[in-house]
């Protein structure tokens, strides 16, 4: 016996029960979960106060209670339960008269309390308990993307500009959903905002395939308070289709025409070491290697080369003009380049 129900719905032990009804009336408006809050604290007072009246309404539990409290107070606190014991046993008739006069009206109203209060407090209760599990602060959980690069952004690295959808906490009613007492209207009720935001990355020279790169703080938001998770990059280096890679050297083969092969000519292509621009000497033969110093793959201290193959090519749909030169070439060549 901890609880003093008297104390709790602040009525006295020779309170009348029409007094007790409405006390109880009063402080079930006023410590209405609806109308207090959801707090944990008010969720316990509205229980008590529920508890009081289950127990000081009905005439066989009040009778119990009252014995049973009266032998705690007398075996804790004696001096003063000697009065309480005295005023009561002086009163019981009248006590008696009053219950009796009552009776008529308690059947009547409990019809409007047909309402399982047992059953709503203990939900109530749970609800509480679980919001104040809820509101433990938790971290946001990480969110994990890729992001594709060349081979030279790989070998060289570069800062790259991803666009990433994000949920942030909206920054008008700052998660709280409300704005004076109205709906917030940036998040329209839900506490946060879901937006495409730029991220820089930067992404350092000599990374291998399938590195992680963590974005700290760019994962979910947190909740009550909580941390933000984080943003996992996974990197993907984009297989070049018209190079391959030899150790530290990059092997690419270039077409050239009959004409530029004879006559040699100047070329710009493109390396990893951005563009550079390539003698092709006069009779330059068909396979032959060029190779371009420290074009190819920077390592550590060491800058690898580029060697490209050029390939002679006739060129498609020749026209009547150039055929007639060829025939022309054909008629008047000095040299065979066969060894008969
Ligand atoms: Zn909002």
């Amino acid at each position: 016996m901890t609880k003093d129900y008297y104390k709790i719905l602040e009525v006295s032990e020779f309170s009348t029960l029409s007094e007790i009804k409405s006390a109880y009336r009063r402080l079930a408006r006023k410590w209405h979960p609806d109308v207090a809050g959801n707090s944990f604290d008010v969720i316990t007072r509205f229980k008590e106060i529920n508890e009081a009246y289950e127990t000081l309404s009905d005439k066989v539990k009040k009778a119990d209670y009252d014995t049973a409290r009266r032998f705690y107070n007398y075996s804790s606190e004696n001096k003063e339960q000697k009065t309480e014991t005295k005023n009561n046993s002086t009163n019981p008739n009248t006590k008696k008269e009053t219950q009796k006069k009552e009776n008529k009206s308690e059947k009547k109203e409990k019809k409007g309390f047909s309402f399982n209060w047992e059953e709503f407090v203990t939900k109530k209760y749970q609800e509480a308990q679980y919001k104040k599990e809820q509101e433990i602060p938790k971290k946001g959980g990480d969110i994990h993307s890729d992001i594709e690069i060349s081979i030279s952004e790989a070998i060289n690295g570069t800062t790259k500009v991803i666009n990433m959808l994000q949920t942030q906490i909206c920054s008008k009613c700052g998660g709280r959903k409300f704005v004076n007492g109205g709906i917030c209207s940036a998040c329209k009720g839900n506490g946060d905002i879901s937006n495409y935001k730029k991220f820089s990355v930067r992404i350092p020279a000599g990374i291998k395939e399938g590195s992680k790169i963590r974005l700290a703080g760019e994962g979910e938001k947190g909740l009550n308070g909580g941390k933000c998770g984080d943003l996992y990059l996974t990197v993907h280096i984009t297989k070049p289709s018209d190079y391959q890679i030899d150790g530290l050297n990059v092997l690419k083969t270039i077409q050239i025409a009959p004409y530029e092969a004879v006559l040699g000519t100047t070329l710009v292509i493109n390396t990893l070491q951005g563009k550079v621009s390539v003698k092709i000497a006069p009779n330059t033969k068909n396979g032959q290697k060029i190779r371009l110093n420290n074009c190819g793959i920077k390592q550590n201290n060491l800058v690898g080369g580029m060697i490209v193959t050029v390939e002679i090519q006739i060129p498609k749909n020749l026209t009547n003009e150039e055929i007639e030169l060829y025939k022309r070439l054909q008629d008047i060549a000095s040299g065979s380049v066969r060894e008969i």
